[in-house]
């Protein structure tokens, strides 16, 4: 899980994520971050988030404002998705211009601080793979989740929504949708889109390759818990096995619900 989700955000970069590769060795490692950022950093805490800022970059106004953003955003995913953190332990959260994009690991999320100044991270994306992590869950249904909670919260509660390849939230992914799925390079990428693994490149290629998944994911995703409503798919996040679980959770498979949200599509 943890390589997974640094692998899904080292893509918003166009980084290659593994371990050990040249991209990632000319940055400083999560834990080496992690270490100064405690040492180094400014430290505000919320009931429920422990968060590390860069020193002397943002206004203590600015700091504690996120910090309050980012307190409520855990408790309205946890309200909207009904679960809640194991042991409600604080979620971690390092904000520095040593992040060059946003990404989610074990225990701790890590955003470029540059987006937290100008309201685009996607904290609420990356918080959400925090509190429902969907380890047995393909790629396509925990990003896909991820993003559609993030539009579907900030829409409907509050905070903002740090979409990075949908248009218009939740409102406007069908249309982006729909698009993709009219040129080549969504068609490349939509034989991955409801099955397990992810499409080759996903990690290199944003634009061609990661752009078209996550909308797709999120699109599909929409589309399932529109229809099944989130009651009944919750089982399905914790779930050992992903596959047998949405289906005798919402009386589907993965390639059935695909080839309904497909003709939807295409009417
Ligand atoms: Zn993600």
């Amino acid at each position: 899980m943890t390589s997974k989700v640094v692998c899904i955000l080292a893509l918003l970069a166009g980084l290659a994520c593994q371990p050990g590769s040249a991209q990632m060795d000319s940055w400083m490692s999560d834990r080496e971050l992690a270490t100064y950022l405690t040492r180094n950093g400014v430290a505000v805490s919320a009931e429920r988030a422990s968060l590390w800022f860069d020193s002397g970059v943002l206004e203590p106004e600015e700091m504690d404002a996120f910090a309050k953003l980012v307190n409520r955003g855990i408790i309205d995913i946890e309200t909207y998705l009904g679960v809640s953190r194991s042991g409600g332990r604080r979620i971690r959260y390092f904000i520095s211009n040593r992040v060059e994009i946003s990404h989610s690991t074990w225990r701790s999320i890590f955003l470029p601080i540059e987006k937290v100044q100008n309201r685009t991270a996607p904290y609420l994306h990356e918080t959400v793979h925090q509190v429902a992590p969907c380890n047995d869950c393909p790629m396509w249904f925990s990003e896909g989740l991820a993003s559609y909670v993030q539009s579907y919260v900030s829409q409907h509660a509050g905070g903002y929504d740090g979409a990075i390849f949908a248009r218009r939230g939740n409102r406007g992914i069908d249309q982006d949708a729909r698009r993709w799925l009219a040129s080549d390079r969504g068609q490349v990428v939509l034989p991955f889109v409801g099955v397990p693994g992810e499409p080759p490149d996903i990690n290199y290629d944003r634009s061609n390759v990661a752009a078209p998944f996550y909308v797709m994911a999120q699109s599909l995703v929409k589309f399932i818990v529109d229809r099944a409503k989130l009651d009944k798919l919750r089982p399905v996040f914790e779930a050992k096995d992903f596959e047998a679980e949405l289906k005798s959770a919402t009386g589907k498979s993965s390639a059935e619900w695909k080839t309904n949200w497909l003709a939807k599509l295409n009417k």
